[in-house]
């Protein structure tokens, strides 16, 4: 009996210590596994955390670029002259990307003599909106900084676009549409800009008023279309025969106005007639009729008939009310009939 119990002692205490056993392994499994999960999630957010790192990484250096090329940007923008622009564009891609020489061209090979393009030397072309702005010939361009160095071509492509719309707004607003030559308003600021230099360099300057004579019998003979052509040919003719430094204006209708910078009286009753003498020699082609036009000037002379601009206007408007009068097709200058 006595054995039996201990017998069922010894079989209890075993089963207790296997149950035990059991449940410490039970334990300790789970333990296991937590720590498992918990490695599993520690490993996640390190791997978050580093994502997150990169991602910030990429961002500052997007950043960082935008930051660039936005500086770029607003630098290039901020001269009016291509040149300019283009001298801040090559610093600013020296400083960026590892390249030995880049240079700025209309067209491929221009830049070099006879035209070919060396073998080391690469084109890029600018453009926007399919429109060709020009050509970055460049050489020794690492070749990591391939991207980089077409995002600031492009970005450069960008700035020059601008310059050239705003280089054509200006010479919309100051040139005359039909003609080329310059508007009213523009020729009466650049002559006030002439007088005061000629009043500083104590030089002369002349200014020339020239009127088509019967103009309206062009328009009523031939029609206003070709009336047009007429006056843009009469423009033709006037540039043809003054100086680079000299400036033409259409002062509307049918009258031009010139002002010649360092020019006394002699000189420009001499430009005055080769003018005339032009346009009286000149068959002009306007659509289906061949025809000829006469021009009246009336001239005066900076200091000697006047130093404000208005004097100037109205005794040269004189002249040719005078040269109307004497039949037209003529050149009179007021210095001549001040007394
Ligand atoms: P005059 O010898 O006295 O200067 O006579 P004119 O007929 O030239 O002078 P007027 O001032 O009487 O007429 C000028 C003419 O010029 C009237 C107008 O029909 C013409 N005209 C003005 N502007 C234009 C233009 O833009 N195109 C054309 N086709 N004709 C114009
Ligand atoms: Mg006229
Ligand atoms: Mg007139």
């Amino acid at each position: 009996m006595m054995y039996i119990l201990i017998i069922l002692t010894v079989i209890f205490v075993g089963v207790v210590f296997y149950l035990a056993k059991l449940v410490v392994l039970g334990l300790e499994q789970r333990a296991d596994e937590d720590v498992l999960g918990a490695k599993d999630v520690f490993g996640k957010i390190i791997e978050q955390k580093d994502k997150a790192h990169a991602q910030k990484a990429n961002l500052e250096h997007e950043a960082m670029q935008i930051f660039t090329l936005y500086d770029m940007t607003k630098e290039i923008t901020r001269h009016s002259n291509e040149q300019e622009a283009f001298n801040i564009f090559r610093r600013k891609l020296k400083e960026n990307v590892v390249i030995e020489d880049c240079q700025l061209a209309q067209d491929i090979g221009e830049s070099f003599k006879g035209g070919v393009l060396p073998g080391e030397y690469t084109a890029f072309v600018l453009k926007s909106k399919e429109k060709k702005l020009g050509v970055l010939l460049y050489k020794g361009l690492d070749s990591k900084d391939k991207e980089k160095f077409a995002i600031l071509a492009h970005q450069f492509a960008l700035a020059l676009r601008r310059l050239k719309l705003y280089k054509d707004i200006e010479t919309l607003a100051i040139t005359d549409g039909l003609t080329g030559v310059y508007t009213r308003r523009y020729f009466l600021e650049r002559f006030e800009e002439e007088i005061k230099r000629a009043s500083l360099r104590k030089s002369s300057l002349s200014f020339l008023m020239i009127d088509a004579d019967h103009f309206k019998l062009v328009n009523d003979q031939y029609g206003h279309l070709a009336g047009d052509l007429v006056l843009k040919e009469i423009s033709n003719i006037i540039q043809e025969n003054v100086r680079e430094i000299d400036i033409v204006g259409r002062f509307g209708g049918e009258e031009f106005c010139v002002i010649l910078p360092d020019t006394d009286l002699e000189g420009s009753r001499v430009v005055a007639e080769r003018i005339r003498k032009s346009a009286q020699k000149r068959l002009i082609k306007a659509y289906d009729s061949t025809l000829r036009v006469t021009l009246s000037i009336g001239l005066a002379v900076y200091p000697s008939d006047g130093t404000l601009l208005e004097e100037l206007m109205d005794k040269a408007d004189w002249a040719l009310y005078r040269a109307k009068s004497q039949g037209r097709n003529c050149v009179v200058a007021f210095g001549l009939y001040k007394d």
